[in-house]
């Protein structure tokens, strides 16, 4: 099968079709309905006047045709048949209208029965003009998806004649599509834009019917197809082969003060074995707050030096780098490992050292913040790019690090997240990655108990902050999310802080915000770090990966504002160490619908990956990963909560097609669902 050929949609309304998406006559035959209209059936004025309240058909002769001035101007046409009359009512109307519907005027209208004060009515019916005895359709007329300007007949037309034009060549093997008892490629979609008036209503509508289910297939097929393509292209790519084990893994791991857990072992075996093959890497650390992704990347970093190579580790934010950078300094230094410290906040001396450092080789790991890929900076030889917190950073900014490889190599890259996404969400959304999972806590946590309290209860909780410091213990109190305002929820968190150094004297309450000056900021962190401070008053900034395993308590005020994934990893910021921890989350009532799922939610579960399908099932998947990341337009038909079982159906399907080389239906496939979208996926 060669591939088809995009022809070019008629010029026509070429340009509000193209604002949809809709550039060729195969985009228009896939353009699918949202829902139906029965118009295949015209019911008797009198029943459905009886039945009232429900769309129907009607056909009558006109009988009398007026304007009326009050209350506004309008045309009212009453029409009868056998049974009985009836009002169409239009407030909205052209002169030809009023010619149109003269009378003796024989029209079939269409829309929902009201009862107005002069007897049932219709008020703006579709409506058209037919001779006696005129055929009725026989199948339920679609309603497409429609944009500005665009009204259903003309997309109707448009579509009816793009599939007069298009190759209906099944891009699919008969004996796959049987084997997988698969409906046929023409049939599904000629199905789903006139299904037969008798059809399964309600197959069609929760799309489990199967014409539904080759459509999504096809989606899900091209969409594999495409990332198992991209992995390829990967792999002609040449990368460092860093050998897997040496002298400085082996000193790291004998003076680490913890054992690695299973799950640790088991995701730095799959690194390590990555990262000796000729290509570059490209795997995803996920694991829930706290489950120990520092330790597993410091490991992988260790095997680039070992192998002569120098790696980076960018964080988003200060804090959080710097962080890093003394724990894996502290870990790396005394085993004679020269790591270099990079921000934007650097003194412009110490700046201009650090990244000669890094450009002469002497510097064999490099941390810091977006400052590491500045043009400015280059690498000797780095071997593995390290990026934390992942989707904090745009597509772009990964791959920047990723391009500062040299002698033509691109280095292995590691991203990590504890923003779990589900598996069907990985396999569907992440182009060409691997995937690794971190899914067992570090031993000796304690569980962290949670509880929503009443905002106006405050004085309580204020209360159990002191008794918590008094044992010894560390508070965060988190003010506020303000998204309208930055300036406010600056203000509500110096008040805060001023609220609670009054409420608790004789203990230190700390205050990090974002518009601290860098160095101010650190030193707030050290201090509590360093149990100086015991009660830290926060704005959002302390949201990821700070680790202070000696806090125990987590306060955070107005709750229903934040979202799932950012409330789980607050929370994420207790249970760090052996101490019973417990988190507050204080809310404002009355509680909507969405928050109060999310506060139930988290007294529920502290489980990562259930926190995140219930936040995929709250939100969706768009909104779940930021519409830059989603590809969004990949998916049209496919839902990934319903269709999972196809997903891994077209995801097998996809492997043995590559992995046979049956060239000849990829391309066709791709050709027909993907057309030129296909850079989508290659990031
Ligand atoms: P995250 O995965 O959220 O980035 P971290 O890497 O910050 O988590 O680890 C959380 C804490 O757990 C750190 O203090 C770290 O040193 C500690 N830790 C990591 N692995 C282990 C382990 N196997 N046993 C005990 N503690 C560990
Ligand atoms: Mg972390």
């Amino acid at each position: 099968m060669p591939p088809a050929k995009p022809k070019a949609a008629p010029k026509t309304n070429e340009s509000k079709l193209a604002r949809l998406g809709l550039r060729t006559d195969m985009d228009l035959v896939l353009h699918l309905p949202m829902r139906y209209e029965d118009e295949t059936i015209i019911v008797p004025i009198r029943e459905a006047c009886l039945r009232g309240g429900h769309v129907s058909q009607v056909e009558g002769v006109v009988i009398k045709n007026d304007i009326a001035f009050k209350p506004r101007r309008q045309l009212l046409v009453t029409i009868a048949d056998d049974s009985g009359e009836l009002l169409l009512r239009f407030m909205n109307f052209y002169g030809s209208q009023v010619k149109q519907l003269a009378e003796g005027t024989r029209v079939r209208a269409r829309a929902e029965l009201k009862h107005g004060f002069f007897g049932a009515e219709m008020v703006h019916p579709t409506y058209k003009v037919v001779n006696e005895g005129a055929p009725l359709p026989r199948e339920l007329t679609p309603v497409y998806p429609a944009g500005e300007g665009l009204s259903q007949s003309m997309l109707r037309r448009a579509i009816a004649d793009a599939m007069k034009r298009i190759d209906w060549q099944d891009t699919l093997p008969p004996a796959l599509l049987s084997s997988m008892q698969l409906s046929n490629f023409e049939p599904a979609v000629r199905l789903l834009h006139y299904p037969p008036q008798e059809i399964d209503a309600g197959a069609l509508l929760d799309r489990s019917h199967p014409a539904w289910v080759r459509m999504k297939f096809d989606e899900l097929l091209a969409q594999q197809l495409s990332l198992k393509r991209a992995q390829r292209a990967r792999r002609v790519k040449g990368a460092p082969v860093l050998k897997a084990i040496g002298a400085l893994s082996d000193a790291f791991l004998a003076q680490l003060p913890f054992r690695l857990t299973g799950a640790q072992q088991r995701v730095l075996a799959e690194i390590r074995a990555d990262l000796t093959n000729g290509y570059p890497m490209q795997r995803l650390l996920q694991g829930d707050v706290g489950s120990g992704k520092t330790v597993v990347s410091a490991l992988a970093a260790a095997q680039a030096i070992d192998s002569g190579y120098q790696a980076a580790l960018m964080a988003p934010t200060e804090i959080l780098a710097d962080q890093h950078f003394r724990k894996i300094a502290a870990w790396m230094e005394p085993l004679g490992v020269k790591v270099a410290w990079l921000t934007g906040s650097l003194k412009k001396k110490d700046k201009i050292a650090a990244t000669a450092m890094v450009e002469s080789g002497e510097a064999q790991l490099v941390i810091g913040t977006h400052a590491l890929i500045q043009d400015t900076v280059q690498f000797a030889k780095l071997g593995l790019v390290i990026v934390d917190e992942q989707h904090r950073f745009g597509v772009g900014q990964r791959l920047t690090l990723r391009n500062k490889g040299s002698n033509g190599k691109t280095p292995h890259q590691l991203m990590m997240s504890a923003t779990p996404i589900p598996r069907t969400l990985a396999m569907t959304y992440y182009a060409d990655l691997e995937v690794s999972v971190i899914d067992e806590l570090p031993p000796g946590r304690s569980p962290i108990v949670t509880r929503a309290i009443d905002q106006n209860r405050r004085d309580e909780v204020i209360e159990r902050v002191h008794a918590a410091a008094l044992e010894g213990r560390q508070v965060y109190w988190v003010c506020p999310l303000i998204e309208e305002s930055e300036a406010l929820q600056l203000q509500t968190a110096t008040d805060t802080h001023a609220m609670l150094a009054d409420a608790l004297p004789g203990l230190q309450v700390g205050l990090v915000h974002g518009r601290l000056k860098p160095a101010d900021k650190q030193e707030v962190m050290h201090a509590f770090t360093a149990g100086e401070v015991q009660v830290l008053v926060a704005t959002t900034v302390i949201e990821v990966g700070v680790d202070v395993p000696n806090a125990s308590l987590m306060v955070i005020e107005h709750a229903e504002r934040f979202g799932l994934s950012q409330l789980h990893q607050l929370r994420g910021r207790v249970g760090r160490g052996s101490a019973a921890s417990v988190c507050l989350l204080l809310y404002q009532s009355p509680l909507g619908q969405i928050a109060k799922q999310r506060l139930m939610t988290m007294r529920e579960t502290t489980d990562g990956f259930e926190i995140a399908r219930r936040d995929l099932e709250i939100r969706g998947p768009g909104e779940f990963l930021g519409a830059r990341q989603s590809g969004q337009a990949m998916l049209r038909f496919a839902d990934l909560e319903t269709d999972q079982w196809l997903v891994e159906q077209a995801r097998d399907v996809a492997h043995s097609l590559i992995h046979d080389a049956v060239d000849d239906v990829v391309e066709a496939h791709l050709a027909r669902w993907l057309g030129g979208r296909e850079e989508f996926l290659k990031v």
